[in-house]
């Protein structure tokens, strides 16, 4: 005899009522949980990827011209016995990217036996322009400096470790004062000074080596051999520098680096 529950539940199957079998808990639990939504939010649409930059192109490399005249060979620049004979040797330089860009050639001009002798970076506007070098602003201050030891601007030499302006004024590049300095030394060998007064860092590092900062170094002795000849060198601020710092205490150290350097010469020159 058939149990008389069977037939009420083979009624509530046709009925199609769903519920009576237990669905298992597990089975329940281990579906993750639903995302609760806001029917105000909205999915933030998923972002198109940026396609990635085309890659930058590398500056083109400089090259220099191969003719005597836009590279002057080591040779010709040693074989110049004076300044207007280096000069003439070397003023079509264009062995740098400095070259093309300049207006004037600024060799550096002064006393050709002088015991002082100044080394700036290199020309700013004013000196390429003209031509000369530390001419406008910190040129004045020059003077002045100069002035203050007791010598005239005639008296000294002043040059720089490039030639041909920088774009900006920006300090030159180890390659653009590697490319110069064998002007430098050889206008130095030609010159002969008993004293040499780096003004700045960059003359200190490119010429003498070092490349201690000038505000730790300032005052402070140093040597460079150049033309197999041990010269002292005094480093010292640069004009600009001290325009921007006109403080007594700046002031008064490059008075006193400027007399230290005066005093070896003279020295040197048994005066
Ligand atoms: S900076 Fe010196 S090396 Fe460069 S082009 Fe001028 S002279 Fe030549």
């Amino acid at each position: 005899m058939e149990h008389p529950l069977q037939a009420w539940r083979d009624t509530l199957d046709e009925l199609g009522v769903i519920g009576l079998v237990r669905t298992p808990v597990q089975a329940a639990e281990a579906e993750p949980p639903a995302p609760s939504r806001s029917p105000s939010v909205r999915p933030t649409p998923a972002r198109p990827v940026p396609a990635p930059a085309p890659a930058a192109k590398p500056p083109k490399a400089y090259v220099p011209p191969t003719d005597a005249q836009g590279c002057p060979p080591v040779e010709v620049v040693a074989a110049t016995s004076t300044l207007s004979e280096l000069q003439a040797a070397i003023q079509g330089c264009l062995a740098c990217p400095l070259g093309p860009g300049r207006l004037k050639f600024v060799f550096g001009e002064g006393n050709p036996k002088a015991r002082l002798l100044f080394v700036g970076e290199g020309p700013g506007r004013d000196e390429d322009l003209q031509g000369r070098p530390f001419v406008g602003k910190a040129g004045e201050l020059l003077d002045k400096m100069i002035g203050a030891i007791g010598l005239k601007r005639e008296e000294v030499y002043i040059a720089n470790v490039v030639k041909c302006r920088p774009p900006d004024n920006r300090t030159p590049t180890p390659e653009e004062a590697h490319a110069c300095l064998g002007y430098l030394r050889r206008q130095i060998e030609l010159i002969g000074p008993s004293v040499i007064v780096t003004l700045g860092a960059t003359p200190l590092r490119e010429l003498v080596g070092v490349a201690e900062g000038i505000t730790r170094v300032r005052g402070q002795w140093k040597r460079v051999n150049i033309g197999g000849r041990d010269i002292p060198v005094m480093p010292t601020f640069h004009p600009a520098y001290v325009l921007r710092q006109y403080t007594q205490d700046v002031r008064r150290a490059v008075w006193e680096d400027l007399k230290a350097a005066k005093e070896w010469a003279d020295k040197a020159a048994g005066a």
